[in-house]
């Protein structure tokens, strides 16, 4: 099948059909993937119109985990604080100190991880109440608005994070563009996303023909993996020093659990059919 946009990484215009659809607005909305490289991308894309809609209904309320969360972000601080723990030593262990950027940092919980590092700290938001929630409970220097809209000086970052971010952006060529930018000659960009396409459930679903609607809305707009993210990094003048990838295993239910059980000791070994990713990537010299 066509898809209305060629793919942002490889510039094809031939995709497959996934076993993820969602509905959305009153229309089916199928999840779709390029055989050049395999990103996953919506079929038919949504417009700036959906997305503003989409956002707009408590998202950052009760949805700012796409939904998967149930509690508040002031109930979920201290989990989310540990869940970015492995991301941080992963970060340590190529930048242990300077100036450290999150664009997309919702309340600040990595921020405030990283600055109890030693890092210099600054988080944009797109959400006022997000932001402002950072900046009051854990006085972190929280910036509204787009990354665009900061006027960031040429190469002010030690560190660029993006945790669950790239999925949502519509044009993510021109973020990381500006990412490019403002990154010191010696900085790391950081990215860490879902890899929903790439680990054994998808994979067996697409062997038996198995469709499935998506319980979430239509959030994601790209559906990555490490590898179309290192050709998309590699695109933009980054040179990639690590894509890793992790499997999540989740409780219920319980067949689900066993295939999570037998693919997370895969992914752990030969580091392969992950859900999860993790990208650094440095400015080519
Ligand atoms: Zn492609």
């Amino acid at each position: 099948m066509r898809a209305n946009n060629g793919c942002p990484v490889c510039g094809g215009y031939i995709f497959k059909r996934t076993p993820y659809f969602y509905r959305f607005g009153g229309r089916t909305i199928e999840i779709v993937q390029c055989f050049g490289c395999n990103l996953g991308t919506l079929s038919p894309m949504l417009s700036a119109e959906d997305i503003t809609a989409l956002y707009s209904v408590d998202y950052f309320k009760s949805d700012y985990h796409c939904g998967v969360l149930s509690g508040s972000y002031a109930d979920e601080l201290e989990s989310l604080r540990k869940e970015f723990h492995p991301t941080l030593s992963l970060i340590l262990g190529f930048k242990k100190e300077g100036t450290f950027l999150e664009i997309g940092c919702a309340g600040g919980a990595m921020l405030a991880e990283a600055r109890d590092h030693g890092y210099q700290t600054i988080g944009v938001e797109l959400s006022p109440e997000m932001a402002s929630w950072g900046r009051n409970h854990l006085g972190l220097d929280i910036r509204t608005g787009t990354l665009e809209g900061q006027k960031f000086l040429n190469h002010a970052f030690d560190v660029v994070f993006l945790g669950d971010v790239m999925e949502h952006l519509p044009d993510p060529k021109q973020t990381l563009v500006e990412i490019r930018r403002i990154l010191k000659s010696d900085g790391i960009l950081v990215l860490a996303y879902p890899m929903e396409l790439n680990h054994m459930a998808p994979r067996l679903r697409r062997l038996i023909g198995l469709r499935r609607e998506s319980p979430h809305k239509p959030y994601h707009l790209f559906y990555y993996n490490t590898s179309n993210m290192r050709r998309l990094l590699e695109g933009l003048d980054f040179h990639v020093l690590l894509g890793k990838e992790d499997k999540l295993v989740r409780i219920h239910p319980a067949m689900s659990k066993l295939l999570d059980q037998i693919n997370h000791a895969a992914t752990t070994v030969f580091g392969v059919m992950g859900d999860r990713g993790v990208s650094i990537a440095a400015p080519k010299r």
